[in-house]
């Protein structure tokens, strides 16, 4: 399927932890926004993480979503049920030259940058979302690189983001409804990983592809991820995948700018439901965190 006339928006949580008032809100900014254009509005579950994502999450959601008054169209898709999707794509991305196995663990990148940092102007690159990985697996031969794999040392794979940007003759830009063009920068993300060592895909990878399958002309999503719509613009070239328009909501906070996680039990939608908060005020509650 391709992107078509018709406006389809999404919602796509994690079932990791249960919904807040922030998720209330992006969904209800894709459900307003498909509703006023006469669009559809999809759910999509993004289970990829079989670690950290369970049933009674995926449970709560659906609750807290009928409880909030929408509706949508089943089936839904649920990424853990399309890995040979994102397969597909890595191994594309594979024949262009542009992954290589990545054996690090946390501990190795922290020593490898506490080395650098004593050379301080080797010091560690930074990007928007933290340090960038200093390509200490770019650098193995093959003969290393089949060694590790031979001896079953657990790898993730990542993008040879200099490889991958040869490939680029122009600017990727896309549109975002508020500020307009944009023009990407995926430089600030790095080396991203794009199967994980525990599963064979990554957040960035999954994103894009579903996307595209599922024909999202609008991706309204918290400004927590600008940054990885850059980096999604990439890889919406390298795979030739349709680029939807994008809307980054500000993120709802804490009168202290704490941003609300799932971890903060007192405003998950859960908790509001189960106080016997009606549904209708939950946009006034919303706006208190604005
Ligand atoms: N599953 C992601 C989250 O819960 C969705 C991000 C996105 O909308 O692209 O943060």
């Amino acid at each position: 399927m391709t992107q078509s006339d018709k406006i389809i928006t999404r919602f796509a949580p994690s079932p990791s932890g249960y919904l807040h008032l922030g998720h209330a809100y992006s969904a209800k900014l894709n459900y307003d926004f498909a509703l006023e254009h006469n669009g559809e509005f999809i759910i999509r579950i993004e289970d990829i993480d079989h670690l950290r994502c369970k049933t009674e999450y995926e449970d709560a959601i659906f609750e807290d979503l009928k409880w909030l008054g929408f509706n949508w169209q089943t089936p839904i898709r649920r990424q853990s049920e399309h890995f040979e999707d994102y397969a597909n794509a890595l191994s594309k991305l594979d024949d262009m030259g542009l992954l290589y196995p990545c054996f690090c663990t946390r501990r190795d990148i922290r020593n490898e940058i506490e080395e650098s940092t004593r050379a301080p102007h080797l010091g560690p690159k930074m990007g928007p979302e933290g340090i960038i990985y200093p390509g200490i697996c770019k650098h193995l031969t093959n003969s290393e690189r089949d060694q590790k794999i031979a001896e079953g040392i657990p790898h993730a794979m990542r993008l040879d983001l200099k490889k991958a940007l040869k490939l680029v003759k122009e600017p990727l830009c896309w549109t975002d409804l508020k500020t307009g063009k944009q023009t990407a920068d995926p430089k600030l993300l790095g080396d991203v990983v794009l199967a994980r060592k525990d599963f064979p895909t990554s957040y960035h990878l999954s994103v894009v592809v579903d996307d595209h399958i599922q024909g999202i002309t609008n991706v309204i999503r918290g400004e927590d991820l600008y940054y990885a719509s850059h980096f999604h613009r990439l890889l919406q070239f390298l795979l030739d995948l349709d680029t939807p328009t994008y809307d980054h909501h500000p993120l709802l906070t804490t009168k202290d700018g704490t941003r609300l996680a799932k971890r903060n039990k007192s405003i998950t939608l859960k908790s509001i439901r189960k106080s016997g908060t009606p549904p209708d005020k939950i946009d006034k509650l919303i706006k208190s965190y604005l």
